[in-house]
């Protein structure tokens, strides 16, 4: 993190950078904010308040010693003061206690400033909200006429544009009953493959199923399902999803001229572009949208599952090793920091088929997925053997386990999508979990 020259921090500024305070998420938070500064570096605040005061603040961000250091000050700065006064924190008084900051730097502490000023007013809305007093102007999206309706009110940090986006992204979510995030702690582990073919399995047990992926690392989805030369089509009203027997698949990899495009996108750039991809999707109504995320726990799938904002669930998907078990622990985190409920792990590539006899054979240390399941008091929906025919169906466009109803895929489905169809499924909801990372 040696982007800054230490040298030319007061003692202040330099502490602050090394060792920075209240630094990482809290599990139990009323207010959250995430912001991204002209310089492209994020910074993130939660708070908690009792009576008012901001009992607890921490931050995260992407930045290096001098965003360190103004959110440590900026954390330290608030902590027992009013919120109303936490949010008139100003730049200068960050950059004040910390004895000045190379002026290349100042900048950090207008974003620590600013961060921590949404998330006060996050809390703060959220308690007008709590004693039925509206915090901006009334106004439903253009599908449901509810008052409670998420996008009814201007939030304080938004903008009139970025409030009209997100009216217009609402109206299309609106008309969507069930939205389904499957996530991994990371890439490879067969997400895609799980979601193209839940996303399948419950197109034919009847439901209207949108499948739609913004994997920007890779979409695979259209070649997964055979829909590499697909190019999206415009309406008047937005772009229209590709329809393959009643299953609707939109994918950022219909966007790119090929797949090296992904790669270029820069960090700002790569939200910009799924945002408006998401608000433009004439989806109509639907039953269950399945969203094959960004692999990880880090900035892109958080962005991706703020900007959706409201999410019914979210599948973890994740392979046997023991190692892995450090992953699903931080997305069930990262989906309870978010408020997003778990319905459940799934276990790919547990155990191998043989292509011969068919009989499956454990070859790696297998049980991973259900011991994590169970410590972390999250449903266990099923186990997926490695299956050449998964591999070849996926590369050969063939990834919907309806071609073979038999295969083990086709059997984990069906288990799968009868336990996230029941009701009370899903974990306790969120903030009540309480283990750390
Ligand atoms: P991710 O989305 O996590 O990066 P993918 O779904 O793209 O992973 O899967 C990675 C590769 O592994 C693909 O080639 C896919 O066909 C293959 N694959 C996934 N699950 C299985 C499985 N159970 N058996 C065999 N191959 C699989």
């Amino acid at each position: 993190m040696e982007c800054f020259d230490l040298e030319s921090f007061s003692a202040t500024a330099r502490d602050h950078a090394v060792r920075p305070r209240h630094h990482g998420p809290l599990e139990v938070f009323d207010g959250h904010a995430r912001v991204t500064g002209p310089c492209g570096d994020t910074m993130e605040f939660w708070l908690l308040a009792r009576n008012g005061q901001v009992e607890k603040v921490s931050f995260i961000t992407d930045g290096c010693g001098p965003s360190l250091a103004c959110g440590s000050m900026a954390a330290c700065l608030v902590e027992g003061k009013r919120v109303e006064d936490a949010a008139g924190l100003r730049q200068q008084d960050i950059l004040e206690a910390l004895g000045g900051l190379p002026r290349e730097s100042e900048h950090c502490a207008l974003l620590a400033a600013n961060a921590l000023k949404a998330a006060c007013q996050d809390h703060l809305n959220h308690r007008r909200e709590s004693q039925g007093k509206p915090s901006g102007e009334k106004r439903t999206c253009d599908t449901c006429k509810e008052t409670d309706c998420s996008a009814s009110q201007r939030k304080k940090e938004e903008s009139e544009e970025e409030f009209e986006d997100r009216r217009k992204l609402q109206s299309r979510l609106c008309r969507i009953k069930r939205k389904i995030v499957v996530l991994s702690g990371k890439g490879g582990v067969g997400k895609s493959t799980v979601a193209a073919n839940l996303a399948a399995a419950l197109m034919l047990s009847g439901k209207r199923v949108g499948l739609l992926d913004v994997d920007i690392h890779g979409p695979s989805i259209p070649t997964m399902l055979g829909l590499e030369r697909e190019r999206i089509q415009g309406s008047e009203d937005g772009l229209l999803p590709i329809d393959i027997g009643g299953l609707k698949v939109m994918s950022l990899g219909f966007l790119l001229q090929n797949q090296d495009d992904a790669v270029i996108w820069r960090g700002p750039m790569k939200m910009g572009v799924i945002k408006q991809f998401l608000k433009d999707v004439v989806w109509g109504d639907l039953d269950d949208l399945i969203i094959d995320s960004p692999p990880g726990t880090g900035d892109e799938p958080l962005s991706v599952c703020q900007l959706i904002g409201q999410l019914d669930g979210a599948v973890i998907v994740t392979t046997p090793q023991k190692v892995a078990a450090v992953d699903v622990r931080k997305s069930i985190t990262f989906c309870r920091r978010l408020g997003v409920p778990v319905l459940g792990v799934v276990e790919n590539m547990s155990g191998f088929v043989c292509p011969k006899c068919g009989e499956v054979t454990q070859i790696l240390p297998s049980g991973g997925g259900p011991r994590i399941a169970k410590d972390m008091n999250v449903p266990f929906l099923g186990s997926i053997p490695m299956d050449p025919k998964i591999a070849e169906a996926g590369d050969s466009g063939r990834a919907m386990f309806g071609q073979d109803s038999d295969s083990p895929m086709a059997r984990a489905m069906d288990e799968i999508i009868t336990q996230i169809a029941g009701p009370g499924t899903a974990e306790t909801p969120p903030g009540e979990g309480s283990e750390g990372e």
